[in-house]
């Protein structure tokens, strides 16, 4: 039986943009230092240090509030969230409870051919907790943990949806477009560990809804809430309800397990900070912000469809990720070819062998110089469009010059006739009534060059085989003409 789901999401994302912390000057680039080297009074909350806001992070909040068709707030307000874990040395978190810097925005994801309108219910700005280290990995297995407080004070937003999805693929849809909004505006690289952190709330119809928390990539939200739908439906296939509670989504074992019970919304005593007090956000600065926003990727696949020719759907796989867009227009500027060509290529070869690398590999791996000079020698006719497919796996794992490689290869296109000739002789005896369809209707003229090419390895010249495939169906006819009027 197929039940109703409902999905929505909070989603955690890093300003990894900035320089420093939400709260103080240290620095926020992390990942790579020794633990808590990235520490100060303030974001270890030491009595007696005084928090202030980071003024390039409520800038970058006004911007994605912006491109997420979201309303502004009047003031910027923050609130504590007390919980006592190791992972937050002040015992409360600072965040935005009652005022959320940003309410009532909407991205438009396109599902099974319409576009569906998401609700964003809230952004809060808020500070990221330090982070427990388990020095054998899991939590399971270590006597004993670590904790690291360079990443606490670190800005977050936290961006909370409507339940306004109702599959994993639109929750997936979702989180791509916004995660290609916040590489367009460059406040963020969700690509980095831990940038980008999801809790998903799943319901399906007749149980309670479940909250799967902190799932660190896109493709694992999609896996959790595909488990989550089956374990939910199977429950009530057995005449139980799923009851509400919190889960953690097991990447290693592709299960969600039951965490810990954690705090009701009156557990957290909310208060406002009264270290930070309220203040006015300037109109100037959301005017200032809206007028400095970048081309953001709807309106990019726009311009790529009207400027470049392309379908919709090509151009959308291209601004899906903001390195991928750009590496397509760097390839456009340089190539003066097709543009079409050059997204054929890039979408339906290139793609398909970075996989293993990742996206970020893509300048790398292969310098759009490398991807001019397939598609110039596909123009020339020096290569098939079957050669130039096996040249994009040869230049993304290998990472050889496709020129020097076609030379050593000796990828030469056949278009000796005589041997093609032979090769058009073995087609036509081998599919007679092929032969018999083509004198008859040009188009199954089609198959007979078709199967040359298989032949050859699609090494023939198309241009030539197809000629002589011509010739020899006009040699028939003649054959056959000659053979009525001597009866
Ligand atoms: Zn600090």
């Amino acid at each position: 039986m197929k039940r109703r789901t409902v999905i929505g999401l909070e989603i955690h994302v890093q300003l990894t943009a900035l320089k420093t912390k939400l709260f103080c000057s240290c620095s926020a680039d992390y990942r790579h230092s020794p633990p808590n080297t990235h520490v100060c009074p303030v974001c270890l909350g030491l009595p007696g240090a005084l928090p202030v806001v980071n003024k390039e992070a409520l800038r970058a909040a006004i911007s994605v509030c912006l491109a997420l068709n979201g309303r502004v707030a009047d003031r910027l307000r923050f609130d504590r969230k007390h919980y006592f874990y190791p992972d937050m040395p002040k015992n409360y978190q600072i965040t935005q409870y009652l005022e959320p810097i940003c309410r009532e925005g909407y991205l438009e994801i396109e599902y099974n051919g319409r576009t569906k309108k998401i609700r964003i219910r809230r952004m809060n700005l808020e500070e990221d907790p330090g982070r427990l280290v388990y020095p054998a990995g899991s939590p399971l297995h270590s006597p004993y943990s670590l904790v690291d407080y360079n990443r606490a004070g670190v800005a977050l937003l936290e961006i909370v949806t409507e339940p306004d999805m109702e599959s994993p693929e639109e929750a997936r849809l979702f989180l791509e477009k916004l995660r290609s909004i916040l590489e367009h505006l460059g406040v963020s690289d969700p690509s980095l560990e831990g940038a980008m952190r999801v809790d998903a709330n799943i319901s399906v119809e007749g149980g309670e809804r479940v909250e799967v928390k902190n799932i660190g990539s896109i493709h694992e939200v999609e896996r959790a809430l595909m488990y989550e739908i089956v374990r939910q439906n199977s429950l009530l296939d057995k005449g139980v309800k799923p009851k509400r509670e919190t889960r953690h989504w097991d990447p290693a074992h592709r299960v969600t397990i039951p965490a810990r019970v954690k705090e009701t919304e009156e557990d957290y005593r909310y208060m406002p900070d009264p270290n930070l007090p309220p203040v006015r956000i300037p109109a100037e600065l959301v005017k200032a912000v809206a007028e400095s926003l970048p081309e953001l990727p709807d309106k990019r696949a726009e311009r790529f469809v009207r400027e470049y020719g392309l379908p919709r759907k090509t151009a959308r796989v291209l601004v899906s990720r903001k390195l991928l867009a750009d590496f397509y227009e760097d390839v456009v500027k340089m190539y003066g070819g097709d543009p079409r060509r050059a997204a054929n290529y890039i979408v339906n070869d290139l793609l398909n062998w970075l996989k293993d690398y990742g996206i970020k590999a893509l300048y790398s791996r292969v310098p759009p110089e490398r991807v001019v000079k397939v598609l110039k020698l596909l123009d020339e006719g020096v290569i098939s469009i079957r050669q130039a497919k096996e040249l994009a796996e040869v230049i993304v794992k290998k990472g050889v010059d496709p020129e020097e490689y076609v030379k050593k290869a000796g990828y030469v296109k056949i278009s000796d006739e005589e041997y093609l000739s032979r090769i058009v002789e073995e087609v036509f005896k081998e599919h007679p009534k092929a032969v018999r369809d083509a004198l008859e209707k040009p188009k199954a003229v089609n198959f007979l060059v078709g199967m040359v090419m298989a032949k050859t390895r699609g090494r023939a010249d198309p241009v030539v085989a197809r000629r002589l495939v011509l010739r020899r169906l006009e040699e028939l006819r003649a054959r056959g003409a000659s053979q009525t009027s001597s009866r």
